[in-house]
Formats: C-alpha cells, sequence, structure tokens
C-alpha cells in the first residue's frame, strides 16, 4: 500500500493506473476509520473498482469556528493498517498547505440540497465539503467515489454537484453503518461518555419504531415525528432537527408517501450526532 501526501504525485499515480485500464474509486474521509468507512472500501469493489484510494484529511473548511476541528480525533498509523488490511492500494493523505494554498479564494458551492437540515446549524459546512471533494475527485482522478448514507445530506449535495459540473465520476451511496447496539457508527461517538452513549440510543430506537409505524400503515406524520423527538428528548437529547424529507430531493414531505429520509441531528452533552433512516412507500 501506498501513501501519497502530494497532489501532483497522486494525478501522476491515477493517470499511469487509468492508462493501464484499471478502474478507480474513491473514498473520501476524515480518518479515525471505523466499521462504517471499510464498508464503503467493500461497496467500491462490488462496484467494479479494481483500484481503491482512500483519502484521509481532516478538511478544515467543513468545520465552524467553534466546531471541532482542532480536536477531532486523529490516528494515522490505525488507520493505515486497517487499509493496508482491507487491501486498499493508496491513502492520499495531504497536508491542509498541500490542499489549500495560502491565498486560495476558489470555492465549489451547492446551492439547494446545501440549504437546510445540518446547513442551518453549520451555514459555511457544505461549502467546505463540496470544495474539498471536488479537489479530491481532481487529485484521484477516479472512475467512482463512494459516501456513505450516514452523511445522507451530504451524499445527495456531492451527487447534485458531480451532476452539475458534469465530473466523469459515477456515485455510489453505501448504506449506514451501527454498532452492535445500533448507535450509528462515527468517529465522533469517541466524544461520548458511556451514559451518553446508552441515551443516544434513543434516537436508533426512534428512527426504527417510526419506520415499523409507517409499514404498518400509520401516516400521521407530524405525530409520528413529534413521538420521534419525545423519545430522543426523554433520554436527555437536544435535538438540533427532526425532518420528513424526499430522499432524492431532501424537499420537505408534507404526507407519507413515496421515498423518505428521516434525517435527526441531536446533542448527547457536548457532542452532535446525526442519524436517518429511509422508508418507501
Ligand atoms: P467522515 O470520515 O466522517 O467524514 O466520513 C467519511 C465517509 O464515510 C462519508 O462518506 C461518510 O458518510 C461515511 N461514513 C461515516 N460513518 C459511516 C457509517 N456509520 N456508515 C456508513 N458510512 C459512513
Amino acid at each position: 500500500m501506498k501513501i501519497i501526501r502530494t497532489i501532483r504525485e497522486m494525478q501522476e499515480w491515477s493517470d499511469a493506473k487509468r492508462r493501464a485500464g484499471a478502474t478507480i474509486a474513491v473514498v473520501p474521509t476524515m480518518g479515525y476509520l471505523h466499521e462504517g468507512h471499510l464498508s464503503l472500501i467493500d461497496t467500491a469493489r462490488k462496484n467494479g473498482a479494481d483500484t481503491v484510494i482512500v483519502t484521509i484529511f481532516v478538511n478544515p473548511t467543513q468545520f465552524g469556528p467553534n466546531e471541532d476541528f482542532a480536536c477531532y480525533p486523529r490516528d494515522f498509523e490505525h488507520d493505515s493498517r486497517l487499509c493496508e488490511e482491507k487491501g486498499v492500494d493508496v491513502i492520499f493523505a495531504p497536508e491542509a498547505q498541500e490542499m489549500y494554498p495560502e491565498d486560495s479564494s476558489t470555492w465549489v458551492v451547492e446551492e439547494k440540497l446545501s440549504k437546510g437540515l445540518c446547513a442551518k446549524t453549520r451555514p459555511t459546512h457544505f461549502r467546505g465539503v463540496t470544495t474539498v471533494v471536488s479537489k479530491l475527485f481532481l487529485a484521484t482522478l477516479p472512475h467512482l467515489a463512494v459516501f456513505g448514507q450516514k452523511d445522507g445530506q451530504q451524499a445527495r449535495a456531492i451527487k447534485r454537484m458531480v451532476r452539475d459540473l458534469n465530473f466523469p465520476i459515477r456515485i455510489v451511496i453505501s448504506p449506514l453503518i451501527r454498532e452492535p447496539d445500533g448507535l450509528a457508527r462515527s468517529s465522533r461517538n469517541k466524544y461520548l461518555s458511556e451514559e451518553e452513549h446508552r441515551n443516544a440510543l434513543s434516537i436508533f430506537r426512534g428512527l426504527t419504531k417510526l419506520k415499523a409505524d409507517i409499514d404498518s400503515g400509520r401516516t400521521d406524520l407530524a405525530a409520528l415525528l413529534a413521538e420521534l423527538r419525545a423519545s430522543i428528548e426523554a433520554a436527555g437529547g437536544v435535538v438540533d432537527y427532526i425532518e420528513a424529507v424526499d430522499a432524492e430531493t431532501l424537499e420537505p414531505k408534507t404526507s407519507v408517501e413515496g421515498s423518505m429520509m428521516f434525517p435527526v441531528a441531536a446533542y448527547f452533552g457536548k457532542t452532535r450526532l446525526i442519524d436517518n433512516i429511509l422508508v418507501e412507500r
């Protein structure tokens, strides 16, 4: 497994692979890898990739001024061991100066799906994501890129950006992976105390119940959302948002029909967790 730190070397490596006929997948991450990230590598292979690049870059431009950029968990040795075991071909792990020259003044902004939900409390987050993902695409030159359903809004915004800007890259969205107890896997779960972790299971339990209720015929959307909120609040969670949206366009849903996504963001202690469930009707 190769570790590449510069954009030039990454582009040359991918260019040579492409000329040799390889199908390249990129899996962008911020590191501190877990089963959720590793499942994206499997998804890349299932979708025809014979060459997998994992990028590890804690992207400063997607963090707000009062967010956890400085203390975001990092463990490159652990990450590279997991990637090696998974048969990853390259880790692309540039320094911030390599990705952003000091006088960098260009942004890639998606203006529709990047509004609402997480953007309400993180107004500059998605601009940072779409910019860095564009830059990672241009550095790694992949045929396909895999993103997780865990970050449902992010994956939809990136799909739209790729369509609108004609990136010749297929975007694959990979299922949300949970811990055995149901908590959505996240690098940020490390911030939770044991008690906060236990309380945070209310998100998964509430989402699972909501899906079961819809599957068994309930259509009273406002009441379903209110019950989900109440169950999270009863466990001490502070809800940032709970919504019912169209699973592709993220437009708010007013009735139970079609492909729906129910995204949730809630604080347990100081930690902000996101989760969601997809429901078909
Ligand atoms: P992050 O390192 O948190 O920026 O995540 C990198 C990629 O891994 C994103 O596409 C995430 O959606 C995906 N990911 C993170 N956690 C999970 C999970 N629990 N299940 C599926 N994908 C995930």
